[in-house]
């Protein structure tokens, strides 16, 4: 579906619920991560690239409190709360994204008050592709825009991202929401956690012939959420012992010096400094590759980033691991799960011309290992939140 059609049809939507027509209309797209994962709560490096599946919202103020949420793609009617008096973690399901949008602007002090929303999204959801993140960017710049608060695409996903840590209560990093406000098309995003310096690094797949896909495997194993929990602390605990305060601040040449400082912690610890300070690295190596203009040469650094997060911090699973071996067999360029894993979202850089191939490869790698059909798409870098009209 187009933009301008989204736009046409959420706007349309709209004026059936509230009874007027919008004042505005936004878009917010989910993401993938390129490489760098699970380094942006050790202040370290990311480089995700924003997918052209956005969440569109039809938004306008109200000159009272009260905030009115609508999802084309939930099963339920309108949510009504009020803008003044929201309150952390409680628990309105989904509409608790953009509440929590909301509540962070009111608690930093902007005069936000109420506001009707309407909303549809072709971001899979759980997916590992960040449905969360676009839900509460889309939401932040649309009242960012109508009540003038001059806030930049960063300091909107800071406050999207204290929205789903503090009010959803999801212990998320920062990448997902600077992905989907600050990407741009046609580029990876280089962002630096600690201080939020970025850098849009050219990535233009087509130019050189090639594909990234991106292979959803439609599952979600519950592990994931303590194990996400477990891997910071670990990696908390791993600082500490080795007195700095992130694991952003071990440089890779010191690494082997590090683990043996590391004797007396768990095996777990060491595991998850290993692959945080070699993440990081990968991150460098790769910004490397591409302003060299040497794209194939990515694909085995991601497929080591794999085995890293396969081996040593352990949250890859059956089906993500499965994408990678028939992808590689099927002479793809490099291929690894994406974003927290334990089901969700992995990718894989291919000539173009094999994309195909490559794709029914893995579709019948699955349909024999009896997991469900996975669904594949390419990854076309594509920009970040805007406005449609
Ligand atoms: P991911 O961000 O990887 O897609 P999450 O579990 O972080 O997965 O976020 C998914 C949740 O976000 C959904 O369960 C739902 O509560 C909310 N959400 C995302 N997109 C929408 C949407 N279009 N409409 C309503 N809720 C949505
Ligand atoms: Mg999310």
């Amino acid at each position: 579906m187009s933009e301008s059609v989204a736009a046409d049809r959420v706007a349309r939507e709209f004026r059936q619920l509230y009874g007027a027509g919008p004042e505005g209309v936004w878009a917010a797209p989910g993401r993938v991560n390129l490489i760098g994962e699970y380094t942006d709560f050790n202040d370290g490096f990311v480089m995700p690239l924003a997918l052209p599946h956005t969440t569109v919202a039809a938004v306008s103020r109200r000159s009272d409190t009260v905030l009115r949420l609508h999802s084309a793609d939930v099963p339920q009617g309108v949510v009504q709360l009020d803008a003044a008096g929201l309150a952390p973690r409680s628990d309105s399901g989904w509409a608790a994204y953009p509440a929590g949008v909301v509540w962070a602007l009111r608690e930093a002090g902007h005069p936000v008050g109420g506001a009707d929303i309407h909303l549809a999204s072709t971001v899979p959801t759980g997916a590992g592709l960040s449905s969360s993140a676009a839900l509460e960017v889309v939401t932040a710049l649309a009242l960012n825009e109508l009540y003038g608060l001059g806030l930049s695409g960063a300091e909107l996903a800071v406050l999207a991202q204290r929205a789903e840590n503090d009010f959803v209560g999801v212990p998320c990093g920062v990448m997902d929401q600077m992905a989907s406000a600050c990407c741009t098309h046609g580029h990876a995003l280089y962002l630096d956690t600690r201080d939020l310096s970025q850098r849009q690094v050219p990535f233009d797949l087509a130019a050189q012939g090639l594909q990234l896909l991106v292979v959803d495997t439609r599952v979600k194993h519950a592990l994931g959420d303590g194990a996400y929990a477990e891997r910071r602390a670990g990696c908390e605990a791993g600082a500490r012992a080795l007195g700095v305060g992130a694991l952003r601040d071990v440089p890779y040449e010191e690494l082997g010096a590090a683990l043996g400082r590391l004797a007396g912690e768990s095996e777990n610890v060491r595991r998850y400094v290993r692959h945080v300070v070699s993440d990081d690295h990968r991150v460098e190596q790769v910004i490397a590759l591409l302003d060299a203009g040497d794209v194939r040469a990515v694909g085995p650094v991601l497929v080591e980033g794999h085995a890293s997060l396969r081996d040593d911090l352990r949250v890859s699973c059956p089906e993500l691991d499965l994408v990678v071996t028939a992808a590689m067999a099927a002479g793809a360029l490099g291929a690894r799960m994406t974003g927290g894993g334990f089901g969700g979202s992995a990718i894989v850089l291919v000539e173009e011309s094999d994309a195909d191939a490559t794709a029914k490869a893995v579709t019948e790698a699955f349909a024999t290992a009896g997991h469900m059909s996975p669904r594949i798409f390419p990854a076309i870098p594509s920009r970040g939140a805007h406005r449609l009209r």
